[in-house]
């Protein structure tokens, strides 16, 4: 009771009205004992009991009010019903109260060990049996006087046992209740340190203005972070096809481009046509998705949505089943819109870049950024330990081209032919104008038998084409080609020019209209 009292004060209200019931008894008792009693003798030890009484009720209500410490409730309680009721009997009885002591002590004792049903059961038989061996001797009246008492006694203590009880249970519940309450509000501690963490962390994606910076940063928060042994960041391309950008497999990661065949990876197909995470609890048995590592069980998607487009995943992936819930999901995804934000950002910053960056005559990438790519493309490939190849086209006596149809002629035919070369280049290599009338081409990932193809190829359809030198007239022109590669051709971007320029030189040495490496 005391720890009732002490802990839950918010269930006092209901208690108080069982406990006012045991109150009312006293006072019963006492009117009862007054009646009986109440001549000179007994007259000092009426007026302390009542006195006492009230002062306890007064007690009591000021603690429930929060007036008084709860201690001082529960000690008048001590006081009323362990000292002066036993007082009162003892004061009363004669043998009775012997008995009355007896059986007080043994209900209170068993209502508080044991059940309070059982100790229900316990009195009723110590009354029966008392009153079965004693009815003799006792004579009617005194039995009946007896009965009336035991049967108060039982009351009484059946109602403080049922207080007691209803306390116990009740307290039970309220510190199962305070568990998990307490449990729940670490997780959401937890979580909320987890979410404080990656907005920090996030908040860097927005200041990182080229792609390949985001998607390092992106694998380290994954990694570091949210701590996911195995991840994974997935582009997908305007026509839906996906590779891997970048795979982090328990801390080693890789940022080789990697194809993804969807029709193997339907999972992944479906996160980028729905635009909505999924979490699979257990990916054993199932053949829609391939994951990292071989013990993979459950895996996240979470797809990167920018104005409404699906433009990459990010995956993750635990060897626990089960282990990727709502609250991963949720993590996950704050990270997946800030980087969907700063792909795009990285991508908007290129772009703009590029206005400034771009020939005017022939709408392909200026001398300044060529030289700039070629760095960057170089460094690259010396990190990841790529191939690199540079093709320069140099056009065949454009001079005499100038000379014969005219200065804008000769414009006119520079822009026809970077639109031919433009068709024979992948997307990804970096097509420029060097000066005058010589192109250069950066090929990424690209050894120099592959390059001295698409030297061929560019070789081979400029001559086969018929270029238009203004609005009616069409002239037929060369180009010479040289080719190198890095690293064979040289370790500096200078010296992969220079290389390339005398493989030019050779091609125009050798007669023109060739494709020549050195
Ligand atoms: P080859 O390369 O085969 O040795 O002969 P070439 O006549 O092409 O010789 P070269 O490369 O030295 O000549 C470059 C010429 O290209 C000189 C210049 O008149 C012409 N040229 C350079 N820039 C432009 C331009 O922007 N517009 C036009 N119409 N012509 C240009
Ligand atoms: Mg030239
Ligand atoms: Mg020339």
């Amino acid at each position: 009771m005391k720890l009732f009292l002490d802990r839950h004060k918010t269930l006092l209200p209901r208690v108080d009205r069982v406990y006012l019931l045991t109150r009312v008894m006293v006072l019963a008792a006492l009117g009862w004992f007054a009646l009986r009693s109440y001549d000179g003798a007994d007259r000092l030890l009426f007026q302390i009991v009542l006195g006492t009484f009230v002062i306890h009720l007064v007690v009591l209500y000021a603690a429930v009010k929060g007036r008084f410490d709860l201690k001082l409730a529960y000690l008048s309680t001590i006081v009323y019903d362990l000292i002066l009721i036993p007082t009162l009997i003892l004061y009363t009885g004669g043998i009775n109260s012997s008995f009355y002591l007896l059986y007080y002590l043994t209900v209170s004792v068993a209502a508080y060990v044991l059940t309070f049903w059982f100790a229900g059961i316990v009195t009723a038989l110590i009354v029966a049996s008392y009153l079965v061996v004693s009815r003799e001797a006792l004579g009617l009246e005194t039995m009946f006087d007896l009965s009336l008492r035991m049967g108060f006694v039982v009351v009484f203590f059946s109602t403080i046992s049922y207080a007691s009880e209803y306390m116990r249970r009740s307290e039970g519940r309220l510190l199962k209740l305070f568990n998990t309450l307490n449990r729940r509000t670490s997780e959401l501690e937890k979580s909320q340190a987890q979410l404080e963490m990656i907005y920090e962390n996030t908040r860097i994606l927005a200041s990182i203005l080229d792609t390949d910076g985001v998607v390092k940063e992106v694998v380290r928060i994954v990694g570091e972070v949210l701590q996911y042994r195995c991840h994974a960041l997935i582009f997908r391309d305007r026509w839906g096809n996906c590779y891997y950008r970048a795979r982090s497999e328990r801390g080693r990661n890789n940022y080789h481009l990697k194809a993804i065949d969807l029709d193997s990876a339907e999972l992944l197909a479906r996160v980028c046509k729905i635009g909505e995470s999924v979490s699979i609890n257990d990916i054993a048995n199932r053949d829609d998705f391939t994951p990292l590592a071989d013990d993979t069980r459950s895996v996240m998607l979470v797809p990167l949505v920018s104005h409404g487009t699906v433009n990459g995943v990010l995956a993750a992936e635990s060897n626990e089943v089960g282990y990727f819930g709502e609250k991963h999901v949720q993590m996950l995804s704050v990270v997946a819109r800030s980087t969907a934000l700063a792909l795009e950002n990285a991508e908007l910053h290129r772009r703009t870049e590029e206005l400034t960056t771009i020939d005017e005559l022939t709408e392909t990438y200026n001398y300044r950024f060529f030289v700039q790519k070629l760095e960057e493309e170089k460094r690259r490939a010396l990190r990841y330990n790529l191939p690199l190849s540079l093709v320069m086209v140099d056009i065949d006596w454009f001079k005499k081209l100038n000379d014969s149809y005219g200065h804008e002629a000769g414009n006119v035919v520079l822009r026809n032919l970077s639109a031919i070369i433009k068709t024979c280049i992948r997307d990804v290599d970096i097509f420029a104008r060097y000066g005058g009338e010589e192109f250069a081409v950066i090929l990424p990932q690209t050894g120099l038998i592959e390059a001295k193809k698409i030297g061929e190829r560019i070789r081979s359809q400029i001559e086969a084409a018929s270029i238009n030198a203004g609005a009616t007239q069409q002239v037929k022109v060369t180009v010479s080609v040289g080719v190198s590669s890095f690293p064979e051709n040289g370790k500096s971007h200078e010296e992969l020019v220079s290389v390339t320029d005398q493989a030019l030189y050779r091609a125009k040495g050798e007669g023109r209209n060739l494709v020549c490496s050195i």
